[in-house]
């Protein structure tokens, strides 16, 4: 198997019927950037920029975290780097960080919700990001943006750093690129407009799916309980890769279900070009995408999404008469 995926390593990401494929990696500590270039993959669709604030016994200071973002990008080279900005709270509690202890932390104080009740924060991470990307491309984008609201405050506060560094001389990026993460469901019945104030979007189906069917992602009991791959949660995804299509707006999906061989295969069916894995993920994912004819798919996948049938099982068949791993 490792010696197969190594092999694949070198081949084009494109499926049996010639449609390119953007595989990518989440990544978010240096540890992890080898993998980038071990992987193959085509860049870093997802840098958790928490991880560092996570492992630190104190808050990163602003240098700290411009040299992090400046090392990532020297290591991704040509390789475009998405950096989510600090998704922390709910579950992802910072021992220095005074929070008050929440009766539902997955539905609190968290992600864009406290960046935006504390712009220092965000107002420090933005503008390492903004130094650290002097002369390079810097995409950013935004987490658990709810209402579109949040999203404009973001975009301004950038705006505004960016503005401020200029004025003092810094070399700015030669290309700023902002997205907003698609993971909680208000988002897919104002798709259009979202679409309208962002560059990409990127689908965080862990959390997305977590509010989709209200199922803790992280309760054991409940966690395998409903399945990502039922007509209703992949019709929710086509939706927004019909709105992305229509709005002319690149949507990538960086959750869980990009590194499972047959999620894969089912988000390639419904229109996606582009996903973002754990690392290990790109060998297996890789070897299904050379034997998948995408048309083929597409066409199944509307019966999938149609019929009362079970979508997975649907599937698992498809993969299997076509001998697909
Ligand atoms: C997600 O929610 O799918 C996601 C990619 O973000 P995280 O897992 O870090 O919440
Ligand atoms: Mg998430």
């Amino acid at each position: 198997r490792q010696e197969q995926y190594r092999a694949l390593r070198e081949r084009a990401a494109e499926t049996l019927d010639g449609v390119p494929i953007n595989l990518q990696v989440n990544a978010g500590l240096l540890v992890d950037l080898p993998q980038l270039e071990d992987s193959g993959a085509a860049g870093i669709g997802l840098f958790r920029t928490e991880l560092q604030f996570m492992i630190a016994s104190s808050m990163p200071r602003a240098s700290e975290q411009e040299r992090l973002y400046s090392a990532v990008l020297d290591a991704a080279g040509d390789k475009p780097v998405t950096f989510r900005t600090l998704d922390i709270g709910g579950d992802k509690v910072l021992p220095y960080l005074h929070q008050s202890p929440e009766e539902n932390p997955a539905l609190g104080y968290r992600a864009i919700r406290l960046a935006l009740d504390r712009p220092g924060l965000m107002r420090t991470q933005l503008r390492a990001l903004l130094k650290a990307a002097g002369g390079r491309e810097l995409r950013v984008m935004f987490p658990m943006i709810t209402e579109l609201g949040e999203l404009r405050q973001a975009r301004d506060l950038i705006s505004r750093e960016f503005t401020y560094l200029t004025k003092f001389g810094h070399v700015m990026p030669r290309r700023l690129k902002l997205g907003a993460m698609i993971e909680v469901p208000s988002l897919l019945f104002q798709l259009d407009e979202l679409m309208k104030l962002v560059d990409f979007v990127s689908i965080g189906s862990n959390d997305l799916f977590q509010y989709f069917t209200a199922t803790d992602r992280g309760n054991a009991r409940i966690a395998s309980r409903f399945d990502p791959l039922s007509a209703p949660f992949l019709g929710a995804l086509k939706r927004i890769v019909e709105a992305g299509n229509r709005n002319n707006v690149p949507v990538t999906l960086c959750g869980e279900l990009a590194g499972k061989p047959l999620s894969a295969m089912a988000l390639i069916g419904l229109g996606l070009r582009s996903i973002s894995m754990t690392p290990s993920a790109i060998g297996p994912v890789k070897a299904m995408l050379v034997a998948l004819d995408a048309g083929k798919l597409a066409n199944e996948m509307d019966a999938i999404l149609a019929g009362t049938g079970n979508a997975r099982e649907r599937l698992q068949r498809f993969a299997d008469e076509h001998a697909i791993p």
